[in-house]
């Protein structure tokens, strides 16, 4: 998706770095009161009087993270944000800046780099967050992008991954799985495209499943709605490798265990009829498929009445005693132990 969508093709070395650095960076102006100096010196300078600081780091490599085979560029900048808001969001604070670093080869031309900046850009209005800094360096080959975000909380309204306790109630947003479903959909459609590349693929039937996987959003909207019905979570975690291994985290820092129950677990109908069409288990897919970007915490037993019935929020089990160990709880009602298989081990499995 590089070469194919530009007509014009200027050489990254024609401008040189500050030039390339100028051309990227000039729509990005500053919006919040926060940032007292963003791009143009040589750091930027924010203030947040008396709210903590919240920071999170996130590398993309081409190749191991993203493929340019079928992630456009606008998307890939999109989401290289969207997936370290959604760690800020994961602390319960407010995402405010980020700071983007790319380390590219000289097959990219300056035009792509203002396609991955427009969808850097895009985020950034979306998600009010200012961007503030950065580099841009040379690579042998491929693509690498780091994105650093900042946030902000008071100290009272930060939420760890160590606070749970037995009995709290364990809640998941959105729904789960079609990130992975979008993804295997997208790899299917290059190996056809590769046998016949005049094939048109008619991917209507998987909007939402491929939008999820392109197009991640990170839940901005939970601590907000959060505060308003007056819940502060337990713990917290984002969703990025898959349910299982999120809960996992969360019940080893916290020190619990936990029984999930799989007749919960949130999944969109396509999620379902997609499984089926490749002829894989849905609940495999939400616990192991990761990339969701949804967030998972618990509360305490006495906020039931607040989460139960809100179309945002699912409970999907309950923490327990520590050596009472970590369970799914199947349809047919047997307990069998949550174990952490991220997305990498499930394609191992695959081969
Ligand atoms: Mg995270």
């Amino acid at each position: 998706m590089i070469e194919d969508s530009h007509n014009s093709r200027t050489n990254l070395s024609e401008l040189g770095e500050f030039g390339l650095i100028d051309l990227l960076t000039k729509n990005l102006a500053v919006k919040l009161p926060s940032t007292i100096k963003g791009i143009g010196d040589d750091a930027a300078v924010m203030d947040f009087k008396d709210q903590k600081t919240i920071i999170s780091t996130d590398l993309l490599v081409e190749g191991v993270h993203f493929d340019l085979a079928y992630m456009p560029l606008k998307h890939l900048g999109y989401k290289a944000v969207m997936v370290n808001l959604s760690d800020i969001y994961a602390m319960n604070a407010t995402a405010t800046q980020v700071t983007v670093s790319l380390a590219v080869s000289n097959r990219f031309p300056v035009e792509a780099l203002e396609e991955l900046y427009s969808g850097i850009e895009l985020a950034s209005k979306i998600y009010n967050v200012d961007v503030v800094g950065g580099d841009t360096t040379s690579s042998t080959k491929g693509l690498l992008i780091s994105v650093t975000a900042i946030g902000k909380a008071s100290l009272e309204e930060i939420v760890y991954r160590n606070g749970a306790k037995p009995n709290d109630l364990l809640v998941v947003t959105g729904d789960l799985g079609a990130a992975y479903m979008g993804l295997q959909i997208l790899e299917r459609e290059k190996e056809v495209f590769k046998v016949n590349p005049n094939s048109q693929p008619d991917l209507d039937a998987y909007t939402y499943l491929i939008e999820r996987q392109l197009k991640p959003e990170a839940r901005k909207d939970v601590p907000p709605m959060l505060k308003e019905l007056g819940v502060l979570p337990t713990s917290m975690i984002d969703i990025s490798d898959g349910l299982s291994s999120e809960i996992i985290h969360l019940c080893k820092n916290s020190k619990t265990g936990v029984n999930l129950f799989e007749e919960k677990i949130p999944l969109d109908p396509a999620v379902i009829s997609a499984c089926e069409e490749f002829e894989i288990d849905s609940t495999t897919i939400a616990l192991s498929g990761g990339e969701d970007y949804e967030l998972l915490f618990t509360v305490s037993q006495t906020d039931f009445d607040k989460i139960k019935g809100n179309p945002h929020f699912s409970i999907i089990g309950h923490m327990t005693e520590e050596r009472e160990g970590m369970h799914l709880v199947t349809r047919a009602n047997a307990k069998i132990p949550l174990i952490a298989k991220g997305w990498n081990a499930m394609e191992r499995e695959e081969d």
